[in-house]
């Protein structure tokens, strides 16, 4: 499973996808202040200026973005990732195996049992995960044999951690 590297125009901004208007104008303003070429005195900013306006542009207008929000969703689900995952089965990284031949953490699904139902590598854990409230990571996932979707806890600290042992 090979993940895009195109930011969208919320990670552009900082954003969460729920994110108000309010916010969205805040944070674009931050951000093209942060951003100016006259500021950081570097000519290659005006690429970041760029995907700034045109991420504003489109979050800032209610029919756009709505159009955006659902191409958002389709290409997460093409990719068998999503990112609203209310009212979904919650499961741990733990309880995924870790394959170090293919590096990805695979785990059978509980619906259909499908072998590997469930497999993703650390990579598309971080470019896909949101950092929840109250500590940690999740991310979204789909049974490549039965469609379900679950979610996934983990923490990347103790990844990390492990990692060093
Ligand atoms: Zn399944």
């Amino acid at each position: 499973m090979r993940m895009g590297m195109k930011s969208t125009h919320y990670q552009v901004l900082g954003l969460n996808c729920d994110s108000s208007l309010q916010c969205i104008k805040k944070a674009y303003k931050e951000r093209l202040l942060s951003s100016h070429p006259d500021k950081t005195g570097n000519d290659s900013s005006n690429d970041e200026v760029n995907k700034i306006q045109e991420a504003y542009k489109v979050l800032s207008d209610p029919a756009l973005r709505e159009i955006y929000d659902k191409s958002l969703r389709d290409e997460h689900k093409k990719q068998g990732l999503h990112s609203s995952g209310d009212g979904l089965d919650e499961y741990s990284l733990d309880e995924f195996n870790f394959d170090r031949i293919i590096g990805e953490y695979c785990m059978n699904c509980p619906r259909c049992h499908g072998k590997d139902g469930f497999h993703f590598s650390e990579e598309t854990l971080e470019e896909h995960c949101e950092e929840r409230p109250n500590g940690g990571f999740i991310v979204v996932a789909q049974c490549s044999a039965c469609s379900l979707w679950i979610k996934v806890n983990f923490d990347l600290a103790d990844e990390y951690e492990q990692a060093d042992v």
